[in-house]
C-alpha cells in the first residue's frame, strides 16, 4: 500500500498519522474516521462508497456508514460521469494526479454542492479506488454553483494554459479529450502553423477563432477552437483560456457537401461549376504558363444510343479515370457535362514537350474498353488555347479552345489543335452558316442533284442518288460536305432529312408515274435514324398509291448497325416490309465487325470511294467484299469511280454497279432523266 494516498490534506498528514492509530492494518480509513471533515472512499469499480467517516454519512444524509455502503451510486450516475471517474482512476493510477473539483452530489437525490479533493486510494485488494475529502460545502451564491457546475457538465472544453506551457485548469470535459493531460497548447496542433497563426493573431486582438486539427484522446480531431489571452486568478501570470467544441463530424459532412458540390456524380472529376466558380476565379492564369484542354468523346452519342446508357457511362468513367491517370497532380480534369471534358494544365512546358504528351493522352484513350461482354475502341478530339496576360478572361479561353476541338473534329477527329487567330474568324464564319442554315431549313432553300448508278452488266443506269444542295442566298449551290455535318452537330439534319426525304419521295413516285424505270437511293444520317419521325413519313410515303415498291433506297452508314442488334434489326425489318430497299453506304470504312452484315436485310453495299481511288492496292478487299455480298445476296456497287483503269478492274472483277464522275456527276433533276435515258455503256462497248 503506497502510504502518500491516503493524505487528507495539510492541516492532517495521514500518510504520517496512519500508523499510530491502532487497527490501522485491518483497517485502512480508521484514522479518517476521526475526522470532522467528511472523507469516503468511493470504490469505482462497483460504484459503491467503500468507507465513509461520521460526517460523511451525515453528508450523504444516511442512517450510518453501513447503510450507505449499500447504496448503488450507479443507479442515478450518467455515463458521463461514470466514464469521468474510470478516467480519473486512470489517471491516479498513472501519475498519481489530485483533483480539486466543485461537485454536486445528490444524497437521496438532493442535491449538495461541496468543493472536493479527489486523490486515488489503493483498496485492501489492490484495486484503484477514490479517496474523496470536502474541503467546505458550497454556500456561496447560487449563480457561482451554478457557473461552477455548468464547467464540470458541460461538453465543451475548457483548458487554462500557462503561457506556451502546460494547462493550469481543465475542466472534465477538456481532461476526457486530451491526449495527454500536461500537453502544451503549442504541442495540441496537428500541422503546427495553425498555432503560428492562433499566436499572431493573439498578439494583435488578444483574442482568436479558428478550426483546427488537433491531437486528441481518440485520434485526430478538428476542433472549433476560441482561445483568449488573460491572466491566471491564482497566480497573476499571463495565461490562455482555451474553449473548444469538437466539430469533427460536422467538418467531415460540410467537407464533403463541398466535394459533392464540386464533383460530377459519375465520374469524381470536378464540374463544370466548380470550373467557372474556382478556376475561373484564379489570377495566375494569366501570369503563368496554363493551358486549356477542350475534348470529347468522337460519335459519343451513337455509342451511347446503339449500346446503352449503362455502357455510355462506363466509357466516361474509362476516359475520366485513364486522363486522371496521365495527367499532373495540378492539372485538373473537369467534366462539364456530357462527354465533353476540360483539362487545365498549370505551368505548361513548350509546346514542343507539351504536344507528345497530349498525342500520348489520344493513345491511352483510345485503348479497348471491357465492360462484361462488350468491348467498344472510342476515340477523343482535342482543342488548346493558352493563357496570356492579354487573355480577355477565362471563358474567351474555353471559346478558343472549343474552337480548337471543332478544328480537330473537322480535320477527322481523334486528334488535337492548337488555337490560332485565324481559326477565331473561322469559327465566326461557321456561327454565321449556322444561323443562315436554320433560316434556309425553314425557308427549304435545298434541291436534290442526282448522280447515276450503272449495272455493268446492262450498261444502264439503273438507280440514281440523291445527293442534296443547299441554294445559298448570296453563294448559289454549296456542297452537303460544308453543311451536313453542322446540320448533325446542331440537330437540324433531322428537319433537313424529313425534307430531303420528301423531296425523293415525291421525285421517285413522279419518275414512277411517268413510266421511268429507275430507282432512287437515300442518305439518312444517324442522327435521323434515331428520330422516331423517320418511320412516320416513311409508313406515309409508302402508302401512296403511286408508291413505287422496291425501288426507293435508304443509305445508312456502318454506325446504324452498332448497337442494340435487335432493335436495330426490328426497325429494319419493318423499313424492308414498307417496301424501300437498304444500303450500307461508304462500306469498309466503319466498324468492321463483318457478324452483322448477315442479321439485317441489308440488298446494297456501297463501296467507299477511298478503296476504289486505291485500286489496285486494295483488290484484295474489294474481291473479299464483292463474295460477301454474294453469300448475303447483296448488290455491289462501287463508289467514286473516277478512272477507266478503275472502271476495267471493277468490270473484270464483276461488281455489280458503279457511280463516279467518270460516268457522271450528280447533276439536277432534267439532266439526269436525260443521262438515264441516253446512258448505254453497252452501246460504247465499255463493259457487258
Ligand atoms: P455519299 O453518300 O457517299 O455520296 C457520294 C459523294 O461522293 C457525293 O458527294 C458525290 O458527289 C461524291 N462523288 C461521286 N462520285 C465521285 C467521284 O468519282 N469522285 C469523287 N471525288 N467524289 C465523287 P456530295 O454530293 O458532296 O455528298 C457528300 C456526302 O454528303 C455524301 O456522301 C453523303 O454522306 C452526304 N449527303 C449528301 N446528301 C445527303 C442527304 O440528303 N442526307 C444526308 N444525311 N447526307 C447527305
Ligand atoms: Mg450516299
Ligand atoms: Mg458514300
Amino acid at each position: 500500500m503506497r502510504n502518500e494516498r491516503i493524505d487528507l490534506g495539510s492541516s492532517v498528514p495521514l500518510s504520517e498519522a496512519v500508523s499510530e492509530v491502532s487497527g490501522a492494518a485491518s483497517d485502512p480509513f480508521a484514522l479518517a474516521r476521526r475526522l470532522q471533515t467528511a472523507v469516503w472512499i468511493y470504490d469505482i469499480d462497483n460504484a459503491r462508497i467503500a468507507y465513509a467517516n461520521q460526517s460523511a454519512v451525515h453528508l450523504w444524509d444516511a442512517k450510518s456508514e453501513d447503510d450507505l455502503r449499500k447504496r448503488d451510486l450507479a443507479k442515478d450516475m450518467s455515463s458521463t460521469v461514470a466514464n469521468r471517474l474510470k478516467q480519473y482512476q486512470a489517471d491516479f493510477q498513472e501519475r498519481d494526479a489530485v483533483f480539486n473539483e466543485m461537485w454536486t452530489l445528490y444524497p437521496k437525490g438532493k442535491p449538495t454542492s461541496a468543493m472536493v479533493v479527489y486523490r486515488g486510494f489503493e483498496m485492501p485488494d489492490g484495486r484503484m479506488a477514490m479517496q474523496c475529502e470536502v474541503l467546505g460545502e458550497a454556500n456561496d451564491q447560487p449563480d457561482n454553483l451554478r457557473s461552477a457546475e455548468a464547467l464540470l457538465h458541460t461538453d465543451v472544453m475548457i483548458t487554462l494554459y500557462e503561457m506556451d506551457g502546460p494547462p493550469l485548469y481543465m475542466n472534465p470535459a477538456a481532461r476526457n479529450a486530451a491526449k495527454e493531460v500536461m500537453q502544451k497548447i503549442s504541442d495540441k496542433f496537428v500541422d503546427h502553423t495553425d498555432y503560428d497563426k492562433l499566436v499572431a493573431k493573439m498578439s494583435t486582438s488578444g483574442e482568436h477563432r479558428m478550426v483546427a486539427k488537433v491531437k486528441a484522446d481518440n485520434g485526430q480531431r478538428w476542433y472549433d477552437l476560441s482561445a483568449k489571452q488573460c491572466s491566471d486568478a491564482v497566480t497573476g501570470d499571463p495565461a490562455i483560456l482555451v474553449t473548444a467544441i469538437d466539430v469533427s463530424e460536422l467538418k467531415i459532412a460540410r467537407d464533403k457537401a463541398r466535394y459533392l458540390a464540386d464533383r460530377d456524380q459519375l465520374t469524381g472529376c470536378y464540374n463544370r461549376a466548380y470550373l467557372l466558380r474556382h478556376m475561373a476565379a484564379l489570377e495566375k492564369f494569366k501570369t503563368e504558363r496554363c493551358a486549356l484542354l477542350y475534348f470529347d468523346v468522337d460519335h459519343f452519342k451513337q455509342i451511347n444510343d446503339r449500346l446503352g446508357h449503362e455502357l455510355g457511362d462506363v466509357v466516361l468513367q474509362r476516359i475520366a479515370t485513364r486522363t486522371n491517370d496521365a495527367i499532373r497532380s495540378n492539372d485538373t480534369l473537369v467534366r462539364l457535362g456530357g462527354d465533353e471534358f476540360v483539362i487545365v494544365f498549370e505551368d505548361v512546358p513548350s509546346e514542343a514537350e507539351f504536344l507528345p504528351k497530349i498525342e500520348n493522352l489520344l493513345e491511352v484513350l483510345s485503348r479497348p474498353i471491357t465492360h462484361d461482354t462488350m468491348r467498344v475502341s472510342v476515340t477523343a478530339s482535342m482543342g488548346i488555347a493558352m493563357f496570356s496576360p492579354v487573355s480577355a478572361d477565362f471563358t474567351a479561353v474555353m471559346r478558343e479552345a472549343d474552337t480548337a476541338l471543332y478544328a480537330s473534329k473537322q480535320a477527322g477527329r481523334n486528334r488535337v489543335t492548337v488555337f490560332n487567330d485565324e481559326m477565331g474568324s473561322k469559327a465566326q464564319a461557321r456561327d454565321l452558316v449556322e444561323l443562315q442554315l436554320k433560316n434556309s431549313v425553314k425557308e427549304r432553300d435545298f434541291v436534290l442533284h442526282f448522280q447515276p448508278r450503272v449495272n455493268l452488266a446492262t450498261g444502264r443506269v439503273v438507280s440514281v442518288e440523291g445527293l442534296v444542295r443547299w441554294q445559298h442566298p448570296d453563294r448559289g449551290i454549296v456542297l452537303p460536305g460544308e453543311f451536313i455535318p453542322i446540320c448533325e452537330e446542331t440537330g437540324l439534319i433531322e428537319e433537313l432529312g424529313q425534307l430531303v426525304l420528301e423531296m425523293g419521295c415525291k421525285q421517285a413516285i413522279a419518275w414512277h408515274r411517268s413510266g421511268i424505270d429507275v430507282e432512287l437511293s437515300l442518305n439518312i444520317s444517324p442522327r435521323q435514324f434515331d428520330d422516331a419521325r423517320l418511320m412516320e413519313a416513311l409508313r406515309e410515303f409508302s402508302k401512296h398509291p403511286d408508291f413505287p415498291d422496291g425501288k426507293i433506297e435508304l443509305e445508312i452508314t456502318e454506325s446504324v448497325l452498332i448497337g442494340d442488334h435487335g432493335l436495330i434489326e426490328g426497325k429494319l425489318e419493318k423499313i424492308a416490309q414498307m417496301g424501300y430497299r437498304i444500303a450500307i453506304d461508304d462500306f469498309g470504312t466503319g466498324y468492321s465487325n463483318l457478324s452483322y452484315i448477315s442479321r439485317f436485310p441489308l440488298n446494297c453495299l456501297k463501296i467507299d470511294q477511298s478503296f476504289i481511288n486505291q485500286l489496285p492496292k486494295t483488290g484484295p478487299i474489294i474481291g473479299l467484299i464483292l463474295t460477301l455480298a454474294k453469300q448475303i445476296g447483296a448488290t455491289v456497287v462501287a463508289e467514286g469511280v473516277e478512272t477507266q483503269e478503275q472502271f476495267d478492274w471493277l468490270c473484270q472483277n464483276e461488281c455489280n454497279q458503279v457511280q463516279g464522275f467518270l460516268l457522271s456527276r450528280p447533276v439536277p433533276v432534267e439532266e439526269i432523266e436525260k443521262v438515264i435515258e441516253k446512258l448505254d455503256l453497252s452501246r460504247r462497248g465499255e463493259c457487258t
